[in-house]
């Protein structure tokens, strides 16, 4: 069946102009979205179609039905969670890599997509300062890069004790002692999980008020293992954007032969950043690093990079053969020896594209604006009487606790209205989050358009909502 042109022309057109109008808009726009997920569950249920529609007509009703329920995460004032906001360029490039519908196995089918990929490979070892004969597997996110990475892991610190793991599986071998800290983040231990290695089966490190690793607890409980050991450390916690003490990790690990992983979602791209790399100090001593396209680097989703300084142990952990599929030579990369699935978009063209596009000077100046924005809503709010930002602020994120002097059922009571407050209006948009057991407020600055003029003005709605909230709780206790 050929594709009529003209439908094909009109299709694509359709969809360019609804995708432009709506980035047109986000500014304006409530930085959250209209419907919630039970009305967009109603406003998407229908009969299983018996027969089919028209491309434009689907494309069309899709739009319709999709935007109020579409939450505003590319607009400049979003700081919910701790995520990317597509850059228009990564998006184009998406586009194309859907349109140009690559299967990105291997480099002998799709010479173009694994070449881009080949080539941001460098890109992103040069601009984040890593070793650069180590092995970037284009994955879906940092959580399946925590997973490749701690499969790399496994696999080599099972090797050096004499079993093979990719062979032989888990059951019978010896048992691998895991080091992560306390405030690690939540995929990390699913991809434990996933990786049969347990998520209760670690050995947690204990965490200072930023919820950096205790390197003495860190030396004393990996001197007591004395089997295989994997240490998993953070770059960027997701509340206060504290980093572990890499280098002290490190030197501990060695002596033991351990393996140390890096969770670096968002944070490892202060290592591209003149005025954070320092954050970062001995990252690069580490084994492995995960760490995501989709949150700092702003391409669109599904985009991580799991980052292997043992370019071996990380193909073989991650290699299927098959006698139908071309081999590569030894030394040749295949976009599929460095991440678990066979099939697969072609990542490495946005990434390719925004890299180009901002240059290391761009992504250096966006960080550093990111952190700036975040340092001055946290003195915004520090200004308010009885709000206290929690964190030391040296990276993105800030937590804000509202209430501050008050008990903490009515501190937790009042940081709920005032999320619940700042989301009705609208002007930007904030989440909660529990840490050290009290309810905060979480900033994160993250998302390319959001400058010091967008970060004052949410500053000032927040404050509004604060003094709104607060002025409520007033009037109902008197
Ligand atoms: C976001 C994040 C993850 C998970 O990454 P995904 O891209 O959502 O899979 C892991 N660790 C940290 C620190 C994160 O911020």
């Amino acid at each position: 069946m050929r594709q009529n042109g003209e439908e094909l022309r009109s299709i694509l057109d359709f969809a360019a102009d609804k995708a432009t109008a709506y980035r047109e808009e986000i500014a304006a726009r409530p930085q959250r979205a209209e419907r919630s997920y039970a009305e967009m569950c109603q406003d998407f249920a229908m009969p299983t179609p018996e027969k089919g529609c028209g491309g434009l007509e689907v494309i069309s009703d899709l739009v319709a039905r999709a935007a109020p329920g579409l939450n505003a995460m590319t607009g400049p004032r979003f700081f919910g969670w701790v995520i990317g906001a597509s850059h228009p360029v990564g998006v184009a490039a998406d586009w194309l890599t859907s349109a140009w519908g690559q299967n990105t196995g291997n480099h002998t089918a799709t010479p173009a997509a694994a070449a881009a990929e080949a080539a941001a490979e460098g890109w992103l070892l040069d601009i984040l300062d890593l070793p650069r004969s180590a092995s970037v597997g284009f994955v879906t996110g940092a959580t399946v890069a925590n997973m490749t990475g701690l499969a790399a892991a496994r696999s080599a610190v099972l090797r050096r004790a004499g079993w093979d793991v990719e062979a032989d599986g888990l059951i019978g071998a010896p048992p691998v002692d895991v080091l992560i800290g306390d405030d690690a983040h939540t995929t990390v231990f699913a991809a434990l999980q996933i990786l049969g290695l347990g998520h209760r089966r670690v050995r947690r490190i204990a965490t200072d008020t930023a919820g950096r690793i205790d390197a003495d607890a860190f030396a004393r409980e990996i001197d007591a293992c004395d089997g295989p050991v994997i240490a998993v450390a953070q770059a960027g916690q997701i509340n206060t954007g504290g980093f572990d003490p890499f280098a002290r990790i490190v030197e501990a690990a060695r002596g033991r032969n351990a393996w140390v992983h890096v969770d670096g979602a968002f944070g490892l791209w202060a290592r591209a950043c003149p005025e954070t790399v320092a954050l970062t100090e001995g990252v690069d001593g580490c084994d492995s690093w995960a760490v995501d396209g989709h949150k700092w680097l702003q391409t669109p989703y599904d985009c991580g990079y799991a980052i292997v300084r043992d370019a071996d142990a990380h193909r073989r952990s991650m290699t299927a053969a098959a006698s139908y599929l071309p081999g590569a030579g030894a030394d040749e990369r295949d976009p599929s020896h460095l991440t678990p699935e066979l099939s697969r978009r072609a990542r490495g063209f946005a990434t390719w594209a925004i890299i180009r596009h901002l240059g290391r000077q761009g992504i250096a100046d966006m960080v550093a604006r990111h952190c700036r924005c975040a340092r001055l809503m946290a003195e915004r709010l520090s200004a308010e009487p009885d709000v206290a930002v929690l964190n030391d602020v040296e990276l993105n994120q800030v937590i804000v606790r509202f209430g501050a002097g008050e008990t903490p059922e009515r501190g937790d009571a009042l940081t709920h209205a005032v999320i619940a407050r700042v989301q009705e209006d609208g002007v930007c948009f904030a989440g909660g989050a529990q840490w050290r057991g009290q309810w905060v407020m979480r900033l994160s600055v993250i998302s390319w358009p959001t400058d010091e003029e967008e970060a004052m003005r949410s500053a000032e709605a927040i404050a509004k909502a604060w003094q709104a909230v607060r002025s409520d709780a007033v009037q109902l206790a008197g």
